[in-house]
């Protein structure tokens, strides 16, 4: 089999090469579905880091580029939570950057087009141009009357797209951003393809929030960086770039939208104090320093005694138990804690390239949500792997009459 996996030696962003291990996540599959069950053993490790230099964390093992080509099976159009927010999020750059007739705007790791397309449907008219090197998922872009370049980002590509389509006025990166591994290359690219009055975009689960929420199961192999501000402007700064702004929203258990820019007089500094103070506020909380991470980690394994104690209860009454959501989340959360198929039926989730694989790990099958509709179903109990959208998946079974209890396991475990 093809390695697709490599230990990260340095820090990301800085270069130091002593990262300290504060988190140790344990087996971890690499892919959230299998076609054959693959033994526990071997499977890799999942370590997180911190780097005591900037304080940016990141994982342990990183994934190469040939692990997106293939079998890539997240699309941002079956989360009806993600597409509004994307729809929100379009309409809030259009007022905040005032975009003008065609103004060129640039999704990497554009997905399946669902940003782009909110940008395609405003009044003026746009360009749009996504950049994901998948094929699946950039099809369906290309069915929507996006233009794709098929490749990933990085310095030479940014000389290509400069070439075919100019320079554009918005750069979105939407969690791709803490999927990149040679961030040297792709800010490099960046700073190629940006003139002055070009904002670069990034939204991802903010590392505050995952840290205070507990998330740890943001934490996957597809995801390299967590985000704060501080090392993020140290970064940039080193680029002659700036962060100009954020702004903080409820998707994915809390996440930040940051708006760079490159320093020129051009630059937009309404917002700079903003940024300083929330740079101030998270030296204030501590994370420049190891303590609060060696507490998210004992959090953490405490969390997981917990949780196993619900669920064998609950077995040992006979209850029967499914799983929403086979995501890479979920895939971390229900490994991590040592659950699998002596506990749960099945795994449900939307997405139709999931369905009929095995839930990596867990020997657990997938199946469509409409499993769980069906009158002689014996479930009495949901355990949401995917509880960042609870509100969608209750309202969903609400809305076919379905009354399940859910389990849901974070930030504090309850039952609902
Ligand atoms: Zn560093």
């Amino acid at each position: 089999m093809k390695k697709i996996l490599k230990v990260t030696k340095k820090c990301i962003l800085c270069e130091q090469k002593k990262l300290i291990t504060f988190l140790k996540l344990g087996k971890i599959p690499k892919r959230n579905g299998e076609k054959k069950l693959t033994p526990k053993k071997n499977l890799p490790n999942l370590n997180m880091k911190v780097c005591p230099s900037c304080w940016h964390v990141q994982a342990g093992s990183v994934p190469l580029p040939n692990f997106y080509i293939k079998d890539y099976t997240y699309h941002t159009r079956f989360s009806d939570t993600a597409k509004e927010h994307f729809k929100q999020r379009s309409l809030q750059i259009y007022k905040k950057f005032n975009l003008k007739k065609n103004d060129l705007i640039i999704d990497i790791g554009g997905n399946d087009g669902t940003f782009l397309n909110n940008f395609n449907k405003f009044k003026i008219k746009l360009k749009t141009l996504c950049v994901d090197p998948t094929f699946k998922t950039s099809n369906f872009a290309k069915k929507l009357g996006i233009k794709v370049f098929r490749d990933f980002f990085g310095l030479n590509t940014s000389r290509e797209i400069k070439k075919k389509y100019g320079s554009p006025k918005i750069i979105l990166c939407t969690n791709t951003f803490g999927a990149i591994n040679d961030m040297h290359d792709f800010v490099s690219g960046l700073q190629n393809l940006m003139d002055d009055n070009t904002i670069f975009i990034y939204e991802n689960p903010y590392l505050i929030d995952t840290l205070s929420g507990l998330q740890f199961d943001t934490m996957y192999y597809e995801h390299i960086s967590y985000f704060s501000l501080n090392p993020m402007q140290k970064f940039f700064k080193k680029f002659n770039m700036n962060i100009i702004d954020y702004s903080k929203s409820k998707i994915h258990g809390g996440s930040m939208m940051v708006f760079v820019q490159k320093n020129s007089r051009k630059m937009i500094r309404k917002n700079l104090l903003r940024v300083s103070s929330a740079i101030k506020k998270e030296k204030k909380l501590g994370y420049n320093k190891i303590k609060i991470y060696l507490k998210f980690s004992d959090k953490v394994i405490q969390l997981k005694d917990e949780i196993r104690k619900i669920i064998s209860n609950l077995k040992k009454n006979k209850k029967k138990i499914a799983c929403y959501g086979a995501s890479d989340r979920g895939l971390t959360l229900i490994n991590y804690f040592k659950l699998d198929k002596k506990y749960f039926e099945y795994v449900v989730d939307r997405s139709p390239f999931k369905q009929g694989l095995y839930f990596s790990g867990t020997g657990l099958k997938i199946y469509d949500p409409k499993i769980l509709l069906k009158n002689n179903t014996k479930i009495e109990y949901i355990f949401l792997t995917a509880w960042n959208f609870k509100s969608e998946i209750i309202n969903y079974f609400k809305k076919n009459k379905k009354n399940f209890k859910f389990i849901i396991p974070l930030p504090v475990p309850r039952i609902f």
